[in-house]
């Protein structure tokens, strides 16, 4: 009661009571743990590690690794601090857009996708596409965006098979974190107070982290094969995120 009494003496002239009081609930807030829900697609060519193709089996191996990676490192040791990630929707999108590859990926296709994954579920928090192709044009071998459908903010990721973590002549490629080094994207696009930076930015390249503390998730490049690190500061502001805080 004290300290509401407080925040009505702080009220500034011409500013509405609510959202002063919205504004202070936020910045004082600390927030534990949240929950993301992941709608998963994947397009024929995409290598999933499943069975039969097609149909494949909704619980493929690479899936289950990546979000296994995801949820192990967006947490403290002590599990303090957590970020769960969690696929509630599996869907084969083939039926829907044909021809879509990484390394050919135009922008027409890549505004169908993100529509596709807003159609289907539109109340998941962000959409992984796992699409064919080992790359795409820039070299990248995965994507975080946001963007917008009337106004709406969609946060989505496209995996090439480039990411996913295998051994090839006898050298480590990819790394099965690569898709909770883009969830990390989602987590800093979507921060509650705008600041979209990783707490020791790269420089200019604000999104990513320092890379001279090489081995941590949020670089701009992962070590093939190796587990990340990840900091408290990083999983802190991960929980900023508007998905968890309201
Ligand atoms: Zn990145």
């Amino acid at each position: 009661m004290y300290d509401e009494l407080n925040l009505s003496n702080d009220y500034d002239m011409g500013e509405s009571p609510l959202l002063i009081l919205k504004d202070i609930q936020k910045e004082s807030l600390d927030v534990r743990s949240g929950l993301l829900i992941l709608a998963v697609f994947w397009f024929h060519g995409a290598v999933m590690e499943g069975p039969a193709d097609p149909p494949q089996d909704p619980t493929s191996a690479r899936i289950a690794r990546e979000i296994k990676a995801a949820n192990s490192i967006w947490r403290t040791p002590d599990g303090s601090r957590k970020i769960e990630f969690r696929p509630i929707r599996y869907y084969d999108a083939d039926f829907e857009i044909v021809n879509v590859d990484a390394e050919t990926l135009s922008e027409e296709k890549t505004e169908a996708i993100m529509s596709l994954g807003n159609k289907v579920y539109p109340s998941a928090d962000c959409f992984v596409f796992y699409i064919p192709g080992e790359n795409f044009s820039n070299g990248a071998v995965a994507k975080a965006y946001k963007r917008y459908i009337n106004n709406k903010e969609i946060y989505f990721i496209i995996m090439s098979n480039g990411a996913r973590a295998r051994i090839e002549d006898r050298w480590k490629k990819g790394n099965d974190y690569a898709l909770a080094h883009e969830l990390g994207h989602i987590l800093y696009y979507s921060n509650s107070f705008g600041n979209n930076s990783d707490p020791d930015p790269n420089g200019a390249d604000s999104g990513h982290h320092n890379a001279g503390d090489k081995g941590n998730l949020m670089c701009p490049t992962l070590v093939a094969g190796e587990i990340p690190t990840l900091k408290e500061e990083q999983i802190k502001k991960g929980l900023e995120s508007k998905f968890f805080v309201s």
